[in-house]
């Protein structure tokens, strides 16, 4: 395994996401480059061992039970390119890294999308937004690399993607990279609006606890937050986690919450809304379970 690039044995998950669960890996692999991804895919196949594809875990619901497969990271595929005002990246590099390059080289597009924690790939798994600006809004192509090694690059009218949501989605397509349409403008008033986000954020994000963002979608002209506040679930707790007091959109794991906990709050929390306002909330986080051919990724 060490040849594909950094190997981990055993490794604890909890370490690999934001909501701190999960159990262990067999194998937490970092391939140095495409072609060490590729052959390790590729090895992967020849031994019949599955693996998953893990960003910086800030949109996951791990399993509590441990995984017998490969977690692939890409942390170590995260080049930057800009040229002629198209920016040429990687998939492993973090959002908040890829902006900060972007600024630095002009470009203020991507600036209100600063907060979002996660990797590139991640964000474009599920065209992650915020402030009026999401990941597909000036993106001109996405690379891929299928489960049989073979690579294509999708120019972004041929992707089918919505609010939080790509057919990428429950695919096994790595994310390899992505070229980015880079508009230049005033980089101190953009700055100044990242503050304020930035501000937002703390104020009315429950970012001193573990959680991964926003738990469901917003339905069409409502905030999910205020459904649940609503029907009065804020701090209502399963086992370790909570409703977040400040956001009850968020759920945080305050005092070692399992897996189980966070999925049985949701369910519960579906259960009300839809008891009360008919009304069927959509996940924006991806419930994760190991099965025996691999991985699921649930739709919930
Ligand atoms: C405090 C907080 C605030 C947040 N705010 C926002 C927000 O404002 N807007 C928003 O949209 N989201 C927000 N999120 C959610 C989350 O940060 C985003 O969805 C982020 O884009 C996920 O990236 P990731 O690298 O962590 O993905 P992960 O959680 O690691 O993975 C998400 C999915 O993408 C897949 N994946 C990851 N990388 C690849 C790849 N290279 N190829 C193929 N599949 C891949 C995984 O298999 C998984 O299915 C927030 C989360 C937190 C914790």
């Amino acid at each position: 395994m060490n040849n594909f690039g950094i190997v981990l044995e055993n490794a604890d998950l909890k370490k690999y996401n934001t909501y701190g669960i999960g159990g262990k890996a067999r194998y937490l692999v970092m391939p140095k480059s495409v072609d060490k991804l590729k052959e390790l895919l590729q090895y992967l196949k020849d031994i019949n061992m599955p693996w998953y594809v893990l960003g910086s875990g800030s949109n996951v619901i791990l399993p509590d039970d441990d995984f017998s497969g490969v977690i692939i990271k890409l942390d170590q595929l995260n080049n930057y390119k800009a040229k002629n005002d198209i920016i040429t990246v990687e998939s492993g590099i973090l959002l908040g890294n890829l902006v900060t390059k972007m600024l630095e080289d002009g470009y203020i597009n991507y600036s209100p999308l600063l907060g979002i924690p996660g990797t590139l790939g991640g964000a474009i798994i599920g065209n992650a937004g915020a402030y009026g600006k999401t990941i597909f809004d000036d993106l001109i192509s996405v690379t891929v690399i299928d489960e049989y090694g073979n690579c294509k690059t999708l120019k972004k009218d041929n992707i089918n993607y919505q609010y939080r949501y790509t057919e990428f989605k429950n695919t096994k397509n790595i994310i390899l990279k992505a070229e980015i349409k880079g508009i230049k403008g005033n980089i101190i008033k953009a700055k100044e609006q990242i503050k304020e986000n930035m501000q937002k954020r703390l104020a009315t994000q429950p970012l001193e606890f573990k959680n991964a963002g926003s738990v469901f979608q917003n339905p069409i002209n409502q905030s999910a937050g205020h459904i649940i506040e609503n029907i009065g679930l804020k701090g209502f707790t399963i086992g370790g986690a909570k409703v977040s007091e400040k956001h009850a959109n968020f759920i945080i794991n305050y005092n070692n919450a399992k897996s189980c906990d966070i999925i049985n709050l949701i369910k519960l929390i579906k259960e009300k809304v839809k008891g009360k306002y008919n009304l069927e909330l959509k996940l924006e986080q991806i419930i994760v379970s190991w099965d025996s051919n691999g991985i699921q990724n649930s739709k919930t």
